[in-house]
């Protein structure tokens, strides 16, 4: 008789504020349901980080929530920050959790997908949109947003005589690891997925773009299975709205990622459909949220989509639990709900058949359709 045990994955729960809390509830019951299809375990632990720990702790994260996160498998966290704190001070603001989350973890590497669903190809700004199927992986943890920066008094003056004033400067610099780092985690998301990567800089311009695509050729003979093209950052933004389909892994800096990632999700539909994760070193917890905030102003109404949620609950199953099985479970079920139909008011389409849905509505249909 063979023994048959079931393993249980430790899973950090950081509602936070506004729709936080609504939205990774649903992923929660989403998460049980298909790890009880799948035959493994998962133990929560709910914890406070952003709004909500202000007001119990006085501060954004404390430093037991951030260990209990480090002792878990994997981070679900839904949004932070709301207008209560408008007024706290910029360093104590709810927002500040992420960063000490991302710092307190090593999460280096930021996974953003922007996947159009068929079913919403209508809610999409770009004009017959379809196939949209995108990974964009951003450095996290360097770059300009964590050089060095400053402002000082200049006595010289500009060719038109005015004098300059005070200059303020931030710098993009990137050590050789950091750029290898974040680059072999693009070509090994691209090995899994369509074997497309594209390096994205501003190499005509930046020494630091220049060092990253002299590593990307050296690294590119170990993946020789992934083709690999360089795109300046400003023909990228073009060439995702005019042939968004090509791309299949996109890899970039910290500040380009962020700009163009926020350009790829929009191309999708809805802010309530994106996922996203935050991965540091291998077997290490990796943190996974929604992209959206806290949507304040639809808190508690029942408004929420909670599919960015969901998906992000997918990627985490993918990522930090190797549980394939599940999160292919989880993305299909997202899929089936939206053919029947159900839309929550931020992807709401005219058109036969569409059914208005709430937070529960979408909740129970993913799960029945599991
Ligand atoms: P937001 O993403 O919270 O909301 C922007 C708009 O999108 C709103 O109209 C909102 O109702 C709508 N929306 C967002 N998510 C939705 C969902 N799941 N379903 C339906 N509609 C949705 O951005 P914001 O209004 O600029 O910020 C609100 C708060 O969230 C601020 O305090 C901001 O600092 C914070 N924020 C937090 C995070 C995070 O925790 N990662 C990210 C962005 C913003």
């Amino acid at each position: 008789m063979s023994l048959r045990y079931k393993i249980a994955y430790k899973i950090a729960v950081i509602g936070g504020d506004g729709i936080g809390p609504e939205v990774t509830s649903a992923a929660v019951d989403v998460m049980k349901a298909a790890a009880d299809k799948c035959g493994f375990e998962l133990e929560f632990k709910y914890l406070k980080a952003g709004g909500c720990s202000i007001d119990e702790f006085g501060i954004p994260l404390t430093e037991e929530t951030l260990e209990e996160c480090r002792n878990s498998d994997a981070v679900l966290l839904g949004a932070v920050g709301g207008y209560k704190w408008d007024s706290v001070p910029a360093d104590k603001r709810p927002e500040r959790a992420l960063l000490g989350l991302r710092a307190g973890l090593g999460l280096y590497s930021n996974l953003r997908p922007a996947i159009l669903f068929d079913e919403l190809a209508d809610a999409s700004p770009i004009k017959n949109a379809k196939n949209i199927d995108l990974l964009i992986v951003r450095e996290l943890t360097g770059g300009i947003y964590f050089g060095d920066h400053g402002r000082y008094e200049s006595d010289e003056c500009l060719s038109d005589g005015s004098e300059k004033g005070i200059v303020a400067y931030d710098t993009e610099a990137y050590s050789e690891a950091e750029i290898s780092r974040i680059l072999r985690e693009g070509f090994r998301f691209a090995m899994g997925r369509r074997h497309k990567l594209t390096v994205v800089d501003k190499a005509n311009v930046l020494e630091s773009s220049r060092l990253w695509r002299e590593i990307a050729a050296k690294i590119a003979p170990e993946f020789p299975e992934v083709t690999v093209d360089y795109l300046y950052v400003d023909n990228c933004s073009m060439q995702l709205i005019n042939r968004p389909s090509d791309f299949d892994v996109i890899v970039t800096s910290n500040m380009f990622g962020d700009i163009l990632s926020d350009e790829a999700g929009m191309i999708t539909g809805s802010i309530g459909m994106l996922p996203s994760a935050s991965l540091g070193a291998p077997g290490k917890p990796g943190m996974y949220e929604p992209v959206h905030g806290s949507a304040p102003d639809i808190a508690g109404s029942g408004k929420a989509n909670p599919m960015a949620a969901i998906l992000s609950a997918a990627m985490l199953f993918r990522w930090s639990l190797d549980q394939a099985e599940a999160a292919d479970m989880i993305e299909n079920a997202v899929r089936q709900v939206l053919k029947a139909g159900y839309r929550t008011p931020d992807i709401i389409s005219s058109g036969e058949g569409i059914i208005e849905a709430d937070t529960d509505m979408i909740r129970e249909n993913v799960i029945k359709l599991l």
